[in-house]
């Protein structure tokens, strides 16, 4: 069978699929991860697949200019509030949608499925606010970029990194009318075993899910993941160190290959602004007026970040912060997550033993997830973490 890059470099950015002048390549799933499949009978080797692939192909980055790490605080409660960190995203996206742009971004579907999508009003960027931990699919979003382009609208294409690139690769020349923002990745999780979790968390609540939110902020702690029902009765808030779905996703067991050797690891970028969470921040440096998590990370990397960045400041209140300091309290700014020694057994178990049975061998916290995260991330970032979550 025809290949475009080996399947362990495949991050499932959907740009051959995207390209392909026959549409000739479909994207298939394997253990719930997209994966590009060639039909050699439409396919006339015109090798534009192999040419548009990030993982095989050279992508331009940039370091973060002056070598600042901005720490930034949306100056609305309401926003930070409905944002994971520090309510950054909203207002980048907002400032392009007020010049009569439009804006990508990954959003839950009618069935909690995360798939990318295309918005123009300013009352849809809830849509794309808070991060989604599941793989989120690209489907034919690329194509509609360069569509925009061309009708010269502003775009602001949002995702994981390795969508940026996949974005950038498959666009091949620059566009001064296109901006690009990356939410910093720990990993892109099986969409297939987030299915499982649905049914299993519908099962025990005996309700149909309707919202999920996984970085879910209250007063006591900052970070829940959200359940809400259909049935407006029940409402769970979960501590994520007891869910399976999200021991699972942060102990580095349901990632995809690609993952486990990322390429956008390290301060050097390939979206023009890139935002993450500011776990390293001394709390002491900055002033909270309320009792926020972690602030949103900034690094501004291109002159068109700068132009996202400049346009926005006076919504938020900014620190600037040495880059270190970001490093230090980043683990995705350093390595890439490693594969844990569970994977294989769970991918292979869950088949046969159904998701319940096999989370519980290997997605709880008793089975000493705590121990295993202190392993992979260190001792230092796991208290981060774990204070993180208990706020
Ligand atoms: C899968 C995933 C893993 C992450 N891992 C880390 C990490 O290890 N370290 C870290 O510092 N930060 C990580 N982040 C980023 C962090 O959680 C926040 O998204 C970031 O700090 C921006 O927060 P905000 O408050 O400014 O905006 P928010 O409103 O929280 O961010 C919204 C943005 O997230 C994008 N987004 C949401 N879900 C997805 C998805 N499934 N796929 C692609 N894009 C998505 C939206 O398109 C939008 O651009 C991760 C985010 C995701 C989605």
């Amino acid at each position: 069978m025809k290949e475009i890059c080996n399947k362990e470099k495949c991050t499932g950015c959907m740009a051959c699929f995207n390209c392909c002048p026959k549409k000739a390549i479909k994207m298939e799933t394997e253990n719930g991860f997209y994966f590009p499949i060639i039909d050699e009978e439409k396919c006339i080797d015109c090798g534009l697949c192999k040419k548009k692939c990030p993982s095989i192909n050279k992508i331009i980055k940039y370091f973060p200019q002056e070598n600042i790490a901005y720490a930034v605080i949306n100056k609305n409660k309401n926003i930070r509030d409905t944002s994971s960190s520090g309510g950054v995203f909203y207002n980048i996206a907002k400032s392009i949608i007020q010049q009569n742009g439009v804006v990508y971004g990954a959003a839950w579907d009618s069935k909690l499925q995360v798939k990318h999508i295309r918005i123009e009003n300013i009352d849809e960027i809830k849509m794309l606010q808070g991060s989604k931990y599941v793989q989120s699919n690209i489907d034919f979003s690329y194509n509609n970029v360069k569509r925009d382009l061309k009708f010269g609208k502003k775009v602001l294409f949002s995702g994981v990194p390795c969508q940026i690139a996949g974005l950038l690769s498959f666009l091949e020349k620059k566009y001064d009318n296109l901006y690009t923002c990356e939410v910093l990745c720990h990993g892109n999780a099986s969409p297939i075993i987030f299915e499982e979790h649905k049914k299993y968390i519908e099962k025990i609540n005996n309700a149909k899910l309707k919202e999920i939110n996984f970085r879910y902020k209250t007063k006591e702690k900052c970070q829940n993941i959200q359940y809400k029902f259909d049935n407006n009765i029940n409402v769970i808030n979960q501590d994520p160190l007891k869910d399976y779905y999200y021991n699972g996703f942060q102990s580095g067991i349901l990632l995809r290959d690609s993952c486990y050797k990322c390429n956008y690891i390290g301060i050097e970028r390939c979206a023009d602004i890139t935002l993450a969470d500011f776990w390293g921040i001394k709390k002491d440096s900055i002033k909270l007026d309320d009792n926020l998590c972690y602030p949103s990370l900034v690094f501004v990397n291109t002159k068109q970040g700068k132009e996202l960045f400049e346009i926005n400041k006076k919504d938020w209140n900014i620190f600037k912060r040495p880059i270190e300091e970001a490093i230090w309290g980043n683990l995705s700014l350093r390595r890439s997550v490693p594969i844990n020694k569970y994977k294989k057994k769970f991918f292979t178990e869950y088949p046969i033993n159904g998701y319940e049975e096999t989370a519980k061998k290997f997605l709880i916290e008793h089975k000493g997830i705590k121990d295993r995260i202190k392993k992979l991330i260190g001792k230092n970032a796991t208290a981060f973490l774990i204070k993180v979550l208990k706020r």
